[in-house]
């Protein structure tokens, strides 16, 4: 990092802050100007938090070089990380399409939609057994059943299985249960959260909040890798912009930003990017063709009757054919949708 002094800065106050940081590990290369005089710091800055050098009444300002993120960090890992799903290889050449509902509801309504996500192509079976609806009073999802069910219809279908864990307590009940546990936008800087699904080997779908910044989204990821877990799959589900047209605004900009600085993966919810079902097709594409690793979208039987989010749920026709469509544009960017 760079720090400048004010100018006319007294000596005593600049050793004072040498020698704070030469006693953290730091090295010091400092260059005297005719008033101003300016460190580059030399060392390991991830651990520190460079905006306490401004209680320094004499620093003007900080110019962090590298990154705050380490072990997400391309230039550490400069291959693609490859995450086995129960199975299902994310993040190579091949694009992995997810599908389901929002919620899990009842068995007869996963029987019905399975076979159909999967007749599709699509590799990965969604659902929510524990819902974070904005109203208290919504379907607040089936829990412990929910995931039971979509434990019964991995036994059957052998689609992997991902679901929201919502918080630390409940997460004892996906183990063994779910392939992938998706951590909500809601809860993307849940902290201890993350540092629990950290300390398991469960692959982690963790979605960006919907207000948080692509940095925040990768500090968010390197919890989770610094707990040892490595198997973390980053997910662009749209941020809240002043355009109301769309749910949110899906920032496609993520995936080429996101390829380059982190070797994750990267997968698109168009769902509930846009928030209409009119919609999901024209972003799913625009994904596919700008890089993405897969794409998690909401597919309902009945969206009229689903419980929630049937707005933005695809029928099962219009999802067989949007994976068609893909297939088409993955080969033009010489990727697969197998
Ligand atoms: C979901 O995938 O069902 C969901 C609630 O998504 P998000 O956390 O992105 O709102
Ligand atoms: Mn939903």
């Amino acid at each position: 990092m760079i720090i400048k002094f004010k100018e006319n800065t007294k000596r005593e106050e600049i050793e004072t802050l040498r020698k704070s940081l030469v006693d953290l590990g730091f090295a010091i290369h400092e260059s005297i100007g005719d008033t101003i005089t300016v460190f580059g710091v030399v060392g390991d800055t991830t651990a520190y938090d460079i905006n306490r050098l401004y209680a320094y009444e004499f620093v003007d300002s900080v110019l962090r070089i590298q990154e705050p993120f380490k072990r997400v960090n391309r230039k550490f890992h400069p291959n693609d990380s490859l995450i086995d799903v129960g199975g299902v290889v994310i993040g190579g050449k091949n694009i992995v399409v997810i599908g389901g509902p929002c919620a899990v509801e009842s068995h007869e309504q996963m029987e019905i939609i399975t076979p159909l996500i999967a007749g599709a192509g699509a590799k990965l079976l969604r659902a929510g057994a524990f819902k974070p609806r904005t109203s208290p009073y919504s379907f607040q999802g089936l829990g412990l059943e929910g995931l039971e069910i979509l434990k019964s219809m991995n036994h059957k279908y052998k689609l992997p299985i991902v679901s929201e864990v919502m918080s630390l307590e409940d997460l004892p009940l996906f183990v063994g249960r779910v392939d992938l546990l998706q951590i909500g936008a809601r809860n993307m800087q849940n902290y201890p959260l993350l540092r629990e699904v950290g300390k398991t080997d469960i692959p982690v779908l963790l979605k960006r909040g919907l207000a948080n910044t692509i940095e925040e989204l990768l500090m968010s990821a390197e919890y989770i890798l610094s707990e040892g877990n490595k198997n973390v799959i980053l997910c662009e589900r749209g941020i809240r912009t002043f355009e109301p047209s769309t749910r949110n605004t899906l920032d496609i900009s993520a995936i080429p930003v996101l390829k380059k600085l982190t070797h994750l993966p990267i997968i698109i919810d168009p769902s509930h990017a846009s928030g209409h079902w009119e919609y999901v097709e024209s972003l799913s594409k625009a994904a596919v063709a700008a890089g993405c690793d897969g794409l998690i979208i909401e597919v309902h039987h009945e969206p009229e009757k689903a419980l929630s989010d049937g707005q933005q749920s695809l029928k099962p026709e219009r999802f067989h054919k949007l994976i068609a469509d893909c297939r088409r544009i993955a080969l033009a960017v010489d990727r697969t949708l197998e």
